[in-house]
Parts: structure tokens; C-alpha cells; sequence
């Protein structure tokens, strides 16, 4: 089956699907993007992540490229013509293209692709099973990570770092030495006394939409979350660890910089978080569950 991408108004051969070479997405990371997870040929949370999308394009005043509806359109026909039952939606909004100039080009219609591509999220399920590394590096990001932007050398930096350790995600630290979150996804620990704690929303991370949909559900078990920075100091006396994002659902960290967290061992509660969102991003996929909504900062 050949693969097709949504470029500007085309379903295009994924082989020739092409930007133009003054894209500002290409020069100046000026864009951003949504991951989106597919399950059983629909999108999970897929009100939550537009919601987000248009506020991050209304952040750094870039058009938005159509209607809500009609990007709904774009996606689902996208998902159809590759076929993906079980996978993820790419998307990513630009300023357009123009020539290179710093200042907002004017008349410019914004660029929008949209990529789907199949992903095992059995083998995901594997992976959660048997927990994950993590390392910490220093959060060399800007001062809005809220925005989900394409800049993302500084994740792409940190999570070849935890690559090269033979970790799974690098846990990001701020100027305080707290942890922001992952370089891909948000970071949980689960203390002592079993309250869950994950960084506040500020500018300092992204508002994860599989974070929102977490913290519904372990507010239904009755679980108390705080939510403010933790130390890695803190990560290593918690009884366990997890990150949560659209393509990990939840994934257990096990170690942190080679030390273990708690016995070593994938955690109870991340375990059964990952059991109850499975069901629930299944059954939100499926329409009988409304979208987990976007938490603004
Ligand atoms: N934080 C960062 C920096 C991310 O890049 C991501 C996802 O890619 C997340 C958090 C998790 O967000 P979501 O749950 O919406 O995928």
C-alpha cells in the first residue's frame, strides 16, 4: 500500500510530499504540531488536542489554516487513504512561506500537513511491562514550553543523550534542579505515603492531553495528585515513577541515571493507570466517552 500525506489541500504520494524551501516551519521552527493516537481507525482525545492546537497557533498568532470541522475532515480522511488502524496522526501547522525575513510575513496562508503512520502499540504494552530508563539533562528549552512548537532540538539533544545511556527518556531539570518533564512526554512519581506528583502547569511544560485524561481517572479512584516540581533526589525515595504522552500512554520509569526507582520494578499504580487509560482512550476513540480536555496553563 503506498503512503499519503496531507500537504496544503493534497493528499499527496508520502515520496513527493513536499514544503516549499522557504518555509518558515524550515527556517525559523516558526510552527507547531500535534501527536495524535489511533485506535481502531479513530483519534483519541482528538477535541483536546484541536483545542490545544488552536490555542498554541493563537499564542504565537499564526492563522489557523481551517475550521475545526474541517481539519476533522483532513484527519480522518488522512487516516483513511493510509489505512492505519492502530497507529498515530502527525500534524503541524507553519506560518507559510516567504522570504527570509524575521518579522511575521503578511498574506501568508499558513502551511498544514498531516502524516499517519501505524504504530504496535502491543509492543508499547510489552515495553510498559517490563518499565523503562530514564536520565536527567539539563532543560535547555525556551521560556514557552506550553507551546507546542516545532523547535525541538534541545528534546532532540536530550533524548539522543538518553538514547546513547541506553534510556528510554531523559527527565528535563530546570535552574532549580526540579524536574520539568520528559523530553517527549510528562513526568509522575508516586511518593511514599502514595500521592501521585507532576509538575504544574506553567510556561516551564506542555499541558499533556494524556496528563489531563490521567489525572481525571486517578481523581476518580480517589487518588491525591499535587501538583508542583519534584527533585530527582525525590524520584529516587518515591515508591514509583511514570511518564505519561499520546504514543507512551503510561510508561513505568524504573531507573533514573542508572539507580533504581522504588524496588526496580514497574510500579502498582502506574500499572493500573495504564489499565484504566488503555480503556478509556479505547472507548473515547470509539465516541462513547467525551475528549479528555486541554488544561491551559
Ligand atoms: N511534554 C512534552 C515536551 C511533549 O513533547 C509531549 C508529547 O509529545 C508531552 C509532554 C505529552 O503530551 P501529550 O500527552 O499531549 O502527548
Amino acid at each position: 500500500m503506498s503512503r499519503v500525506a496531507y500537504v496544503n489541500g493534497r493528499y499527496t504520494p508520502y515520496r513527493d510530499a513536499t514544503v516549499h524551501v522557504e518555509d518558515r516551519g524550515f527556517q525559523f521552527a516558526d510552527g507547531v504540531y500535534e501527536v495524535i493516537a489511533i485506535i481502531d481507525g479513530r483519534l483519541v482525545d482528538e477535541e483536546g488536542h484541536l483545542v490545544r492546537l488552536e490555542r498554541n497557533l493563537d499564542e504565537l498568532r499564526i492563522a489557523h489554516p481551517m475550521s475545526r470541522a474541517a481539519l476533522r475532515v483532513v484527519f480522518a480522511e488522512t487516516i483513511r487513504r493510509n489505512r492505519v488502524r492502530y497507529g498515530s496522526l502527525y500534524v503541524q501547522v507553519t506560518r507559510g512561506a516567504a522570504r527570509r525575513e524575521f518579522p511575521f510575513p503578511q498574506g501568508v496562508r499558513p502551511t498544514l500537513v498531516a502524516i499517519a503512520r501505524m504504530l504496535d502499540w502491543d509492543k508499547v504494552a510489552k515495553h510498559a511491562a517490563k518499565g523503562a530508563a530514564a536520565i536527567t539533562a539539563p532543560d535547555l528549552r525556551w521560556a514557552r514550553c506550553d507551546i507546542k512548537s516545532v523547535g525541538l532540538l534541545p528534546a532532540a539533544l536530550a533524548k539522543q543523550a538518553a538514547k546513547e545511556a541506553g534510556a528510554y527518556e531523559a527527565w528535563l531539570l530546570d535552574e532549580n534542579g526540579l524536574v520539568t518533564e520528559g523530553s517527549s512526554s510528562n513526568a509522575w512519581i508516586v511518593t511514599r505515603d502514595g500521592v501521585l506528583v507532576t509538575r504544574q502547569l506553567d510556561n516551564a511544560i506542555l499541558s499533556g492531553i494524556t496528563r489531563s485524561a490521567i489525572m481525571a481517572l486517578a481523581r476518580s479512584e480517589g487518588l491525591a495528585i499535587e501538583q508542583r516540581g519534584f527533585t530527582p533526589q525525590e524520584a529516587f525515595e518515591a515508591r514509583e515513577a511514570f511518564v505519561t504522552s499520546t504514543t507512551s500512554f503510561v510508561m513505568p520509569i524504573t531507573s533514573l541515571d542508572g539507580r533504581p526507582i522504588g524496588n526496580g520494578a514497574p510500579g502498582l499504580l502506574a500499572g493500573k493507570l495504564r489499565v484504566l487509560y488503555e480503556a478509556y482512550a479505547g472507548h473515547q476513540a470509539a465516541g462513547t466517552l467525551p475528549s479528555a480536555p486541554y488544561l491551559a496553563p
